[in-house]
């Protein structure tokens, strides 16, 4: 088990927590971020102190200033991960040093503080081990953990902030999809971007999402499930959803997924599938991939499997997509063989069913 060290974190019990009864209603049913554990961690940073005051104590509301520069210029950014229960009781973590060090890139963009990578693990591993009964009893349940880090300063100017508070909070998730995973219908926006070089695309914080709401609610509102975006300079290339990376799979053993390079979002999922899929032999390349080739290739049926991926639904499959010039079917229109094998091995994986040849769990209990 890796040694993290505690920070010195204090720690109180909360004096009320949620009555057994209630706790195992919930988690007989949880949903996704609809509830929430008993307890939170919280650190602040202020300048010239740097990070002090690390706590896990009851899950409560917040005090802040109205003038909380948050609240005014969304300094803001968060993580996502999930906590694990193994077949001996014990309790895991998938790749978290991914998240801590995607945390300080987040921060580093949006001008906030550097949080040591073991203080963002060793304040995860507190809360799983303060809520250690919040693990949902239904096939596919997880803790999911939420760190996020905001300008908590009462101030106006525009500038970066002096005060910060790093908080983890956790909610217990069923599985995202009760039988494999049914494919989704995609849309392409026309009139709204994620990203622009040189924006806070691989960046994970909360404007992003604000940004991305009214082109999801246009996807909803045209009978689709996502949206995808495209670049910003030619609206050509396709980039990713408003919370997932994307995988093309073609019939010659190849898969693309698009590059890095500042508009899109580097997920730990999209890197773990890239590993296991060149370990299933496949020729995996990130490139750049355009919506006319998508249709085209889909249509002559070089392009055999499209899947989203994330941490909250692990692989999605893509079966139908909505561009400017019609409707195309990807496939069967359901999911894909590669994209349900890729997905069994990654969950076995972080589940503790596959054995971890990558060093990729991180067990904490
Ligand atoms: C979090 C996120 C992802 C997926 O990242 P994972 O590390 O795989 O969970 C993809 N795109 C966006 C925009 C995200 O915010």
């Amino acid at each position: 088990m890796a040694d993290f060290p505690a920070a010195e974190f204090t720690r109180e019990q909360h004096p009320a927590p949620t009555a057994n009864a209630e706790r195992e209603a919930v988690l007989a049913n949880p949903g996704f971020g609809k509830v929430f554990s008993d307890h939170m961690v919280s650190i602040d940073w202020h300048e010239g102190i740097g990070w002090h005051n690390a706590q896990v104590g009851p899950r409560k509301p917040l005090v802040l200033d109205p003038a909380a520069a948050v609240l005014h210029y969304a300094q803001e950014i968060f993580e996502g991960l999930k906590a694990y229960r193994l077949a001996d009781g014990g309790i895991s973590l998938f790749r978290p040093d991914r998240n801590a060090h995607r945390f300080n890139s987040s921060a580093e963009r949006l001008a906030m503080p550097h949080l040591p990578e073991e203080t963002f693990i060793g304040a995860v591993r507190e809360l799983v081990l303060a809520d250690r009964d919040w693990f949902p009893n239904v096939e596919g349940g997880s803790l999911y953990l939420r760190p996020f880090m905001f300008a908590s300063e009462a101030f106006l100017g525009v500038r970066p902030a002096k005060e910060y508070k790093f908080l983890v909070i956790a909610s217990p998730a069923g599985n995202y999809f009760k039988s494999g995973a049914p494919a989704v219908s995609i849309w392409v926006s026309q009139d709204y971007n994620r990203a622009g070089p040189g924006g806070t695309g691989a960046a994970k914080c909360g404007g992003n999402y604000a940004a991305s709401l009214v082109p999801q609610a246009e996807a909803i509102a045209h009978g689709h499930d996502q949206v995808v975006f495209l670049d910003t300079a030619e609206r050509k290339w396709i980039e990713e959803l408003g919370g997932m990376n994307l995988f093309f799979v073609f019939d010659d053993g190849t898969m693309i997924t698009p590059p890095l390079g500042g508009t899109i979002l580097p997920g730990i999922t999209r890197d773990s599938l890239m590993t296991l899929a060149r370990e299933e032999g496949l020729s995996v390349h990130e490139q750049l991939y355009s919506i006319d080739q998508w249709r085209d290739d889909a249509r002559s049926g070089k392009l055999v499997e499209t899947f989203a991926c994330g941490t909250a639904a692990v692989v999605t499959p893509v079966g139908h997509v909505a561009g400017h010039d019609g409707e195309f079917t990807i496939g069967s229109g359901g999911p894909g063989q590669l994209t349900t094998k890729l997905r069994e091995k990654l969950v076995g994986i972080q589940r503790g069913t596959v054995p971890d040849t990558h060093g990729w769990v991180t067990r904490i209990a």
